[in-house]
């Protein structure tokens, strides 16, 4: 067992920077990947944000480039957002700032002038989303024909958003002899897909066991009626200025965090909180999460895309206003708490609409989130009609998604095409009885007036 850093094969320069990080002793990914990687392998490795797993291949990578050559690239690192991969060439530059290793961030939203500048001075490493990279290549401007590093950080992400035919084009023009570096946070079939195309008998390295929470985050989950009295409990945790002192709210749209951004704003006055979603331009969402980093605003607002990446130390709570719809958000939303070494709290916000998710949830991450009572001061608001014909809605479209023979008590109330169908169904007689009896047994969990908050946890 690598006990410290100077036991790996590092060069003085890389272990004077790895100490003034503060970094006294590798993280667990850091002590599996570390040699396997310095010794040419290709690796595959399953290890979420937070735990330490950029400098885990960043590390091995700087000390097998050592110093700036060619002007053509050597190292490729693909990440899914431009937050990710601002990240990644930060960490770069921190660890390379005892070499001359000349690194680039490349990501869309921005002119690429600036980028195809730096490309033109020379580079070593580049960092990039796949999108600009292509374009930048096809333009171009990037050589390939030096590269023997490829880096997929992320991978669950680059296929959730859909990047799999940009990777696969960009495996066609990289050189066959290199060595492959993929990071995920979990291990879905389409991750196991791009590993099986791209890496060459890698060795896998776990941390935990598949999206695991880290162990330093305390989680808790608390079932809220509905939207005011998310915002009322929301309101109520805030008060505790002094354990809640950094914290991140995700919220699963734009619109839901445009408008807690502007309540909280309202209550809590301009500088202490910021919002950031993809509409905000490139450089306020930067300013926001530096704000944020800086400690100059204590609460950030974030939907998922936006919050990818980013790489925020010591935030007390990560607040789940929405329960995430991609669950494997869940593990990464988490995971911006209780980052290496340090412990945290991730509380989650669950509407009757939501209870769905949180079943998937806590069979990804095989366990079951601790309930948490609303306390007695939280003032618990009806359900406007609206929204209880949302949530009955959503309830059933879940059904329908679980079983699509299920016609659902809003939609048979509300469309007579949907009684006649029903009536045919009824008619269908053996095959319709097994239906009825399979939901009878999973009746309570989805009825909303059934007392989602009454019922302690129904599934
Ligand atoms: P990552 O999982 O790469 O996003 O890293 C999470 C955080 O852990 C970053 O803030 C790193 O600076 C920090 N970190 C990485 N390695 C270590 C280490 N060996 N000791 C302490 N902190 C670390």
């Amino acid at each position: 067992m690598v006990q410290s850093f100077e036991d790996f094969k590092l060069n003085r320069q890389i272990l004077n920077a790895i100490a003034d990080a503060g970094y006294t002793q590798p993280t667990p990914i850091q002590q599996k990947a570390i040699t396997p990687i310095l010794a040419g392998q290709d690796i595959m490795g399953i290890a979420q944000t937070g735990t330490g797993k950029t400098a885990a291949f960043v590390l091995p990578m700087i000390m097998k480039l050592k110093y700036a050559q060619e002007k053509e690239p050597r190292a490729l690192i693909l990440a899914p957002t431009r937050e990710l991969a601002m990240q990644i060439e930060e960490n770069i530059k921190l660890y390379s700032k005892y070499t001359d290793l000349r690194s680039v961030v490349l990501y869309g939203g921005l002119g690429p002038k600036a980028q195809i500048a730096k490309l033109e001075e020379g580079v070593d490493i580049i960092v990039s989303t796949p999108g600009r990279f292509l374009d930048l290549y096809l333009e171009g401007h990037i050589s390939t024909k030096l590269l023997q590093f490829l880096v997929m950080d992320e991978a669950d992400k680059m296929m959730d958003m859909g990047f799999i035919g940009s990777i696969h084009r960009i495996l066609e023009v990289v050189p066959r002899k290199r060595q492959n570096l993929l990071f995920s946070a979990t291990m879905s079939e389409l991750v196991h897909k791009i590993a099986g195309d791209f890496l060459k008998h890698p060795t896998v390295v776990e941390v935990d066991s598949q999206a695991t929470p880290a162990v330093t985050v305390t989680q808790s989950l608390y079932p809220v009626p509905n939207l005011k009295t998310k915002i009322n409990l929301l309101q109520h945790l805030l008060k505790d200025e002094v354990d809640f002192n950094r914290l991140i709210v995700f919220c699963k749209t734009k619109t839901v965090a445009d408008n807690i951004f502007k309540f909280l704003e309202r209550r809590y006055g301009e500088g202490e909180v910021r919002v950031i979603h993809a509409n905000k331009g490139q450089n306020t969402r930067i300013n926001s999460i530096n704000a944020f980093k800086e400690g100059d605003v204590r609460i950030l607002v974030a939907t998922d895309v936006a919050a990818r990446g980013l790489d925020v130390s010591d935030v007390s709570h990560v607040i789940n206003f929405d329960v995430p719809i991609i669950i494997e958000d869940y593990v990464h939303r988490i995971g911006r708490t209780g980052r290496a070494f340090k412990t945290g709290a991730a509380i989650t916000f669950c509407s009757p609409a939501e209870e769905y998710y949180v079943r998937k949830i806590e069979k990804l991450i095989r366990q079951q989130i601790p309930l948490s009572e609303i306390p007695a001061d939280v003032h618990i608001e009806e359900t406007p009609y609206e929204e209880r014909q949302a949530i009955a809605r959503a309830i059933d479209d879940q059904k329908r998604r679980e079983d699509p023979e299920f016609k659902g008590a809003f939609h048979e109330k509300k469309h007579a095409k949907a009684i006649a169908q029903k009536a045919a169904k009824e008619k269908r007689a053996s095959s319709a009885e097994k239906t009825s009896g399979k939901f009878k047994g999973n009746k309570k969990s989805s009825t909303v007036k059934g007392g989602f908050l009454g019922n302690k946890r129904k599934y």
